[in-house]
Formats: C-alpha cells, sequence, structure tokens
C-alpha cells in the first residue's frame, strides 16, 4: 500500500475523534455531554494468550476486542488478522461499526476485534488454532445479543466456522448460529454475504450517481473504475462494477498495482493472483505503484485495503471524479479537506461499505429463524437498504449547505456522521441515561 510521507497524526482512534468533532459542530441540538460518551469505547479487552505452533515452538498472540456502543443494539463488527492491528486501530474500527450500523439502520451498535499476526506466514492449524483460543479467551464478552463478530482483513466464512464451533463448545444445547455473522452457506451463512460489501458499494454509487453527486454522470455504465486492494471487498467490487458495465482499468493488493486503460481481464487476474499471491505481473497489463493507482485519471477509485491512504501528501494528486470507499478509515481528515476543496465527493466509508454488515443483520435474523433467504431476497432488501441510507446521507448533505452555515460546506462523510450521530444520541436519551 501507499507509504505515508507526511507529519499527519496517522492515528486511526485519533482520526474518529476530529472526524466526531467536525460533525458534531454542525449539531447544535447534541445534548454536550454524550459527545464525550458517544466518543469513547465502552468496553476495550485485551488478551495476552500462547499457542504451541506446529514446529514445536511456542509462540505469545495480542488479541483485542471493544465494543464501542451498544444503544441500537448488540455490538457488531468484524474481526481482522494483520501485523499491524493495535488497540487504537481496533478502537477506531469499532466506532466506525457504531456509526455505520446507524447510517444503514441495522440494530447493533459497534464492535471490532483483531488479532495481531500475518497469517500469510502460518498454516491453516495454527490460525486454527489461535482463532479458537482468541475465542475462548473472550468466552461470554461475545454472544448472539451481546457483540457479533464477523469477517474483516484476512479472516473469511472459514474463520468464522470457527469461531461458531468454538462458541457453540463452550454453549452446547441451543442455537448459537447468532453469535458470528459471514458463516459458510452451509453452517447457517447467508446468500450474498460473501460480496455483500462490494454489492453494496455498487448500489451506493449508483443511488449517488443519480442524485447528481458528479455532475454529467448519472450511471456506472462505462464508467473507468480503479480499485486498491485485491481481498473480499476489492476483488468483488472489480467484478461487480464490471458486471454493471464499468471499465476496471486498475486494480492492486499489498504487492503493486496493474493498469490497463482498456479493461483488466478479471478472471485472468484472479487466476494469476491464485497461482502467485499477487496481481503484479499479471499478463495484458502494466505494472503500476499503488501511489500511481490513486492518482490515476478515472471515474471512480474505489480504496477497498487499509486505512490512512489517501492522506494529505497525496490527496492533491487524486484525480478521480468520484471516490467510494470500500475500505474502513482510507481517507484522512486532511485528504477530506483537500477533496472537498477540488471538488471530488467522497462515499464514506461509513455508508459505501455498509454493505457488509448489512447483510450479516440479514444472516442474524434467518439464524434467529432458521431461516435462509434466496440471494435474490437478499440483494433486493441490500439495494432498498443502501439506497435509504444514501438518500438520508445526501439529503442532509443538501439541507446543510443550502442553510448556508456559518461553519460552511460539508462534505458527505460528515452527512453521514450526523446522520448516524443523531440517531444514536436519540436512543440514548429515549432509553434514558441509566440509573
Ligand atoms: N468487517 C466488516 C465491516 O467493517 C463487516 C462487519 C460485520 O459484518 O459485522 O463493516
Amino acid at each position: 500500500m501507499s507509504s505515508p510521507t507526511t507529519t499527519e497524526d496517522l492515528n486511526p482512534f485519533h482520526i474518529t475523534a476530529q472526524q466526531f468533532d467536525r460533525a458534531a459542530a454542525y449539531m447544535p441540538q447534541l445534548k454536550r455531554g454524550l459527545i464525550d460518551y458517544l466518543k469513547r469505547p465502552h468496553r476495550s479487552v485485551i488478551v495476552e494468550f500462547p499457542i504451541e505452533m506446529a514446529d514445536g515452538t511456542v509462540q505469545t498472540f495480542t488479541g483485542y476486542r471493544v465494543l464501542h456502543n451498544m444503544v441500537r443494539g448488540p455490538g457488531k463488527g468484524g474481526i481482522r488478522y494483520h501485523p499491524n492491528v493495535n488497540l487504537d486501530e481496533v478502537r477506531a474500527l469499532a466506532s466506525w461499526m457504531t456509526w455505520k450500523c446507524a447510517v444503514i439502520d441495522v440494530p447493533f451498535g459497534g464492535a471490532k476485534g483483531g488479532v495481531a499476526f500475518n497469517p500469510k506466514e502460518h498454516s491453516e492449524a495454527d490460525i486454527r488454532k489461535i482463532t479458537r483460543r482468541y475465542i475462548s479467551e473472550l468466552g461470554d464478552l461475545i454472544g448472539p445479543y451481546t457483540d457479533i463478530p464477523a469477517p474483516d482483513v484476512y479472516t473469511d466464512a472459514r474463520t468464522m466456522a470457527w469461531i461458531f464451533d468454538t462458541y457453540s463448545m463452550m454453549h452446547p444445547g441451543r442455537n448459537n448460529l447468532g453469535v458470528v455473522t459471514g458463516k459458510p452457506l452451509d453452517i447457517g451463512g447467508s446468500h450474498g454475504r460473501d460480496e455483500a460489501t462490494a454489492r453494496g458499494c455498487l448500489y451506493c454509487a449508483e443511488r449517488a450517481l443519480v442524485r447528481g453527486v458528479v455532475s454529467g454522470r448519472d450511471g456506472v455504465d462505462g464508467a473507468r473504475v480503479a480499485i486498491q486492494g485485491f481481498g473480499n471487498a476489492g476483488a468483488h467490487a472489480a467484478t461487480l462494477f464490471h458486471e454493471a458495465g464499468a471499465h476496471i482499468i486498475a486494480v492492486s493488493d499489498s504487492q503493486g498495482g496493474i493498469l490497463n486503460e482498456r479493461g483488466i481481464d478479471l478472471a485472468a487476474v484472479a487466476a494469476y493472483k491464485a497461482k502467485t499471491g499477487t496481481v503484479l505481473g499479471a499478463a495484458n497489463a502494466r505494472n503500476i505503484s499503488n501511489a500511481d493507482l490513486l492518482a490515476l485519471e478515472c471515474d471512480i477509485l474505489i480504496p477497498a485495503a487499509l486505512e490512512n491512504q489517501i492522506r494529505g501528501d497525496n490527496a492533491a494528486a487524486v484525480r478521480a471524479r468520484l471516490i467510494c470507499e470500500a475500505a474502513n478509515g482510507p481517507t484522512t481528515p486532511t485528504a477530506d479537506r483537500i477533496l472537498q476543496d477540488k471538488d471530488i465527493p467522497v462515499l464514506p466509508d461509513i455508508l459505501a461499505n455498509s454493505g457488509g454488515v448489512c447483510v450479516s443483520y440479514f444472516e442474524w435474523v434467518q439464524n434467529n429463524e432458521n431461516e435462509q433467504w434466496d440471494l435474490q431476497e437478499v440483494n433486493h432488501k441490500l439495494r432498498t437498504k443502501m439506497e435509504r441510507a444514501a438518500d438520508a446521507v445526501i439529503g442532509k448533505q443538501t439541507e446543510i449547505n443550502r442553510s448556508g452555515h456559518t461553519n460552511g460546506p460539508i462534505d458527505l462523510r460528515t452527512a453521514a456522521l450526523i446522520v448516524a450521530i443523531d440517531r444514536v444520541a436519540e436512543v440514548a436519551l429515549k432509553r434514558g441515561i441509566w440509573p
């Protein structure tokens, strides 16, 4: 990914505070005492545990689970396996989940977890042991009505199956399916969950374009799209935007990217990546860096990797007409200001990538009812939710910017946060501050 050459504060938790404060400045009605409460995570847990590896050595791992807010429902959010996982990152990701669940309007709060290690350096058996031990250490901190994990960076349906199994071992004799989402289809998973984050991005981009967010472009058909990241979100986004008529001109992964102005052959690149572990060097395309990819002239740029990719030091180089954030936290506050000045709208993570948690919610409902909906039903419900959320955010932006607010016009991220904070604060006050 692109490496920072900036003095900007890139601590993700500090970034969430800056984003919150910017939104709160437009919310005079927000009860002041609530601000501190809504910014801080409710509970942060760190577990350290040993694992006996396949080669007989013992290694100690650090795992995290942060529950940011439960006002609107149980905590919800993925589990990430990555060497850079740390408490402030997990706190930030957990708070983004609170706002995301509120924007997409599912009855969940926000949570996130992670274990700091590189799964690419470990065998499947090691990763299974790490998962089981991490989940058993969390014990009853997770549960179908308290805090519900899901996949995130470098975790997948297979990981979720181990989480479900471990939790079920600890709680025999009851329906535990709702303890985790993103499970395999034959273990209570939902149709459409695997590609839901990307499909939600597509529906969101389509809605925003129809609503006139980019002048002169009212749809995805014919759009030139560059995608940073080729994991679950990025690879599915490439396929789905392509199916919707877009030209995918560039994709990348942690090692670098590839460009073909006439359109990438996605099936060939996926096969090449499965064989070599990277998209770099795929046939019929030119190798580029992740920094080059972010600066490509295109209609839609989809950051679908990690945090802090578009920053104060490279945002001025962005030449996309629309940014659609499939990743969490890819754009820093300094970059947000630069992009706003350049008139490049950003469909923010807490809106654009909320399709993942939306279908997670559908999965949880199906689990509670012991049902399985068909794919068409899932996608139809997802589209309805995404369009409603996009309308609420665009509507809020229009309302504030038309009012000629003294703090100046807002971007879509601030609008989304205002919508979300309003919804959470409203319920907090209705329920009453306990006791
Ligand atoms: N990890 C995903 C996200 O950041 C999905 C969370 C979920 O489904 O609970 O939105």
